[in-house]
Formats: structure tokens, C-alpha cells, sequence
């Protein structure tokens, strides 16, 4: 049966000399795989090549026990041009498109994460946006909804508070295979492991601090050690690294 969704492109690649297969996530529908025939020619019904980050209403018909669906329309409404005008915003945005790809299964649908994802795109795209804190935000956000955030206030070990009120000697952990963080005295056992420094655990509390609706912003060293924690974890549970993340985010 058709469907009529908003959908956001997420992934690409050619499947023939003048077909495309394309992954939207779509709000109603969740991430739909689809092949566009004749995407490639200048006048197919698509409208031609459809990119990356581009947003509009996707009609398709899922595909059957997990194949391909079929791409009817697409009529764009976003094309995100304010994002490519530079490589740390188109960076960040490319990121976003593959971390929602994959941790979302195909027609699982979730639309606080599409309009996440919007909201984030759209940030992005305008001209005093705090790349680092928008994607800080964006995968908090994004892991949280997915059930991946893992435990942030309370040592995963012991239970204890996990962030002492004085500087804590040996410093404080976040381990991704035991979900969340890690006191001083519980880190020594733990094999993997990884340190936090004060800017992330300061990054951490603030995203804290704005989900329960206080109105506070991050910096950018902070969003940066936030960004470098939350891909390390993401990585992680997803099993593999995330390819724009040497772009997007750094080492
Ligand atoms: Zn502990």
C-alpha cells in the first residue's frame, strides 16, 4: 500500500546507471529503504537525483520481507543549501543522517526522532549556530530516545553517586559495554573504559539540566569532550564506527 510521508534522505547510492537506492526517514513510517528508478535522469518523476539532508513528502510503497521498497514521488521542500556552505555544518549534519540511520531499524517508526533530526538540520543551516552544542544535543537527544543513553547521575557499579562533590582522585569513567558511568573506587575493575574530563562532565550535567527544561548553553569545549563521549558510546553499541565521525568530530 502507498504511503505519504515527510521524509529526510539519509543515505544514497547508485544501484544502476540511471537508478538510485535511497534511505528516508520518514516521521510516520520510520527509515524506509527505497529504489528511485530513473532518479539519475534529469526528468524521472523524482524530480532527478535526490541528495543527502534534502526533506520533502515521499510517496513510496514499502518493500515486501525486508526488500526494497519503491519510490513513487518525492517533492522537496528542504534542500538545505545554508548547510553546505561549510564543511563543519555539512560534517555535523552527515553525522546526524548516519547516526539516525543506524540506530533505527527500518519501518520502526519514531517521530521525536524526525523531528529531532528537522529541528537539528535546521539549526544547523543558520548562520550563528553552535555546530558543536546543536549535534552535542542532537545525539543526547537521539540516544536517549533510542534507549542507548546509558546512566549519567549514579555509578553503574555501586549505585553511589558517581561524580563526588571534590575534585575525585583517579578521576571519573564512563564505561559503554557496562552502560554508563563509573565512581573512582568501581573503575579499577573495569577493562573498557573511558575517562572523562571536567569540560564533559560539565557538558553532561548541562545537557542534564536543559532536558528537564532549564534554559542553559553549552560551550564549545564542553560540547566538543560531550560529542567525542557519546560517539565513543554509540560506536560501541552500534558495533562499528560511524564514518563522518573523524569529520564531524574529531579524535
Ligand atoms: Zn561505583
Amino acid at each position: 500500500m502507498r504511503q505519504r510521508e515527510p521524509a529526510i534522505c539519509l543515505r544514497r547510492s547508485d544501484y544502476s546507471e540511471t537508478s538510485q537506492v535511497l534511505h528516508f526517514h520518514t516521521r510516520g513510517w520510520g527509515v524506509a529503504r527505497v529504489l528511485a528508478k530513473g532518479a539519475k535522469r534529469p526528468k524521472s518523476s523524482s524530480g532527478g537525483a535526490i541528495d543527502l539532508l534534502s526533506e520533502g513528502e515521499l510517496v513510496f510503497i514499502p518493500g515486501s520481507a525486508g526488500g526494497l521498497g519503491t519510490l513513487v514521488e518525492f517533492s522537496e521542500t528542504f534542500t538545505r543549501q545554508g548547510l553546505r556552505k561549510e564543511a563543519r555544518r555539512l560534517n555535523a549534519a552527515l553525522y546526524m543522517v548516519e547516526l539516525v540511520g543506524e540506530a533505527l531499524a527500518e519501518g520502526d517508526p519514531h517521530p521525536e526522532i524526525f523531528d529531532l533530526l528537522h529541528n537539528g538540520l535546521e539549526r544547523l543551516g543558520q548562520d550563528d549556530a553552535p555546530v558543536a552544542a546543536v549535534l552535542a544535543y542532537f545525539q543526547w537527544r537521539l540516544l536517549r530516545c533510542v534507549g542507548l543513553l546509558g546512566e549519567l547521575k549514579t555509578c553503574v557499579g555501586c549505585g553511589q553517586a558517581a561524580i563526588p562533590q571534590t575534585a575525585p582522585r583517579g578521576g571519573v569513567f564512563f564505561s559503554s559495554i557496562q552502560g554508563g558511568l563509573l565512581c573512582p573506587a568501581c573503575q579499577a575493575d573495569a577493562s573498557e573504559k573511558r575517562h572523562l574530563d571536567g569540560a564533559t562532565l560539565a557538558g553532561l550535567a548541562t545537557l542534564a539540566a536543559a532536558e528537564a527544561g532549564r534554559k542553559v548553553s553549552l560551550s564549545d569545549t564542553q560540547a566538543i569532550g560531550v560529542n567525542r563521549l557519546l560517539d565513543y558510546h554509540a560506536s560501541h553499541q552500534l558495533g562499528k564506527p560511524l564514518k563522518m565521525a573523524r569529520h564531524a568530530i574529531g579524535d
